[in-house]
């Protein structure tokens, strides 16, 4: 129960903060948490109530909330050079020795680095570049996006018409020419007797004829997410990529990886598209790139669109586009850091080491007669719960099943969030095997209660 007084910190949260994408009955009844600190992978509240974060914050707190070597190398940027932009050519070395090792992960032998402040910026930005390069080829009618309903992208105006949700709607939006392919979840859109193979088969063949009615000659670019997160966890069919690529190249359309929760490390790989097996034209990042320490978005051009953009800038003196923080020397030596502690430190060994635990637990999870299938990749997670195992019939949505779930975890110091009627789990990489083992002991017992109640 919310038993806030007036000078309480939920109080004064509640008076002068407005909440965005919060369940506003949740906090109503219950206040908002508010956090002083973390350790580890834990935070802690106001009161002193620890809470093991299951989410890793949103999905990007990957090295922990204390990280020794990233604050280090935030404070001795702060100290030497704390703020510059890369406009009118001019950048911080900091800037320029980032892009270096962007490209030299990526899975590109070559290309160029764009820098945001944000993921939904990064596909913004991408939209533009896309926009800037067919107009500069003759082609200025190819403006139509395409992405997967359930896909998330962001919310700025743009990455909010990519996103396939159906909230964004209250705005008016989609805009006009972002279309919206289904979404590749075997589990709950496989048809009666379709095989997984023949449902990426009719996912494709959704892609092209879609292709062809709306014009090949209208189409800018096809973004998705290697596995999509905001959208409830959900990997891809098998093959999916490997049938819808093809497609894609035949009509040149560039394909655009969103790989802000993907990128490194989340799915046991560097990239996403690497644990996917496909070589994307464009990398979208953000979230990890950072480990959550600083707010940063990338885009990064594959060698094609590199040259094609670079050519398209060159016709008119510049590509007209940048934010004030673009490259923010702080940033840019928070990512390099974190690029280093994930890749060469030991996390994303860690990654591989804990998989098989996760997998382990969500499937022991999955036993249960509300849960109707665990999914995920790597050490991102979801737990589907149903009214009906069998039938797949989900509960009623007036009973906010995932909220009661992720409500019941707080009480017993678990952070996870409700996605749909699914429950997430994405752990920082720092994770042990008993931060596991506590991390599901705590979902196992909020599972029990809230089943018992409405199940
Ligand atoms: C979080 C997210 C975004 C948006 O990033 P913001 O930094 O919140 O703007 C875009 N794409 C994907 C796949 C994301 O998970």
């Amino acid at each position: 129960m919310n038993t806030q007084t007036p000078q309480s910190w939920e109080a004064r949260a509640d008076a002068h903060s407005f909440y965005g994408f919060t369940d506003l009955p949740t906090v109503a009844d219950r206040g908002t948490i508010v956090l002083t600190h973390g350790k580890g992978p834990y935070v802690y509240d106001v009161h002193g109530r620890e809470y093991l974060d299951g989410n890793s914050g949103l999905w990007n707190m990957v090295a922990g909330f204390d990280h020794k070597g990233l604050t280090e190398a935030a404070k001795a940027q702060y100290d030497k050079f704390p703020g510059y932009h890369a406009f009118f050519g001019r950048m911080s070395d900091q800037t320029v020795m980032l892009s270096e090792k962007l490209i030299e992960v990526s899975p590109f032998n070559r290309g160029k680095v764009f820098y945001t402040n944000s993921g939904s910026e990064a596909n913004d930005t991408m939209v533009k570049m896309l926009w800037f390069l067919w107009a500069s080829e003759g082609q200025p009618q190819r403006r139509k996006i395409l992405t997967r309903e359930n896909g998330y992208h962001g919310v700025t105006v743009v990455s909010a018409s990519m996103t396939g949700k159906p909230y964004n709607s209250v705005f008016g939006l989609p805009l006009d020419g972002f279309i919206h392919l289904s979404c590749p979840h075997y589990w709950r859109f496989g048809k009666e007797g379709e095989s997984e193979a023949q449902f990426t088969k009719r996912m494709a063949k959704e892609l092209e004829d879609t292709i062809k009615k709306e014009g090949p000659e209208t189409i800018a670019g096809f973004f998705a997410e290697p596995v999509m997160g905001a959208g409830g966890v959900i990997p891809p069919s098998k093959g999916y990529f490997q049938a819808i690529q093809p497609i894609l190249k035949r009509y040149n359309i560039p394909l655009i990886a969103d790989e802000v929760i993907t990128g490194f490390g989340r799915t046991g790989e560097t990239w996403g598209c690497e644990t996917y097996d496909f070589v994307p034209d464009a990398i979208i990042s953000s979230k990890n790139l950072t480990a959550g320490f600083f707010p940063m978005g990338a885009v990064l051009l594959g060698p094609d669109l590199t040259d094609r953009l670079q050519k398209a800038a060159e016709e008119i003196e510049e590509f007209p586009h940048g934010f004030t923080a673009s490259g923010h020397p702080v940033g840019c030596a928070i990512a390099l850091k974190a690029i280093d502690v994930v890749l060469n430190e030991g996390l994303l060994d860690n990654v591989r080491k804990l998989t098989p635990l996760f997998e382990e637990g969500m499937a022991r999870l999955a036993e249960k007669k509300n849960i109707g299938e665990w999914r995920g990749k790597g050490l991102m997670g979801a737990l589907e719960a149903v009214k009906d195992k069998d039938t797949k019939t989900p509960f009623d949505g007036s009973l906010s099943v995932s909220e009661r779930i992720a409500n019941a975890c707080t009480d017993h110091g678990l952070i996870c969030r409700p996605l749909g009627q699914a429950v997430v789990l994405c752990p920082a990489f720092i994770m042990t095997p008993a931060h596991m083992d506590e991390m599901f002991s705590k979902l196992d017992s909020a599972l029990d209660k809230v089943f018992a109640e409405v199940g």
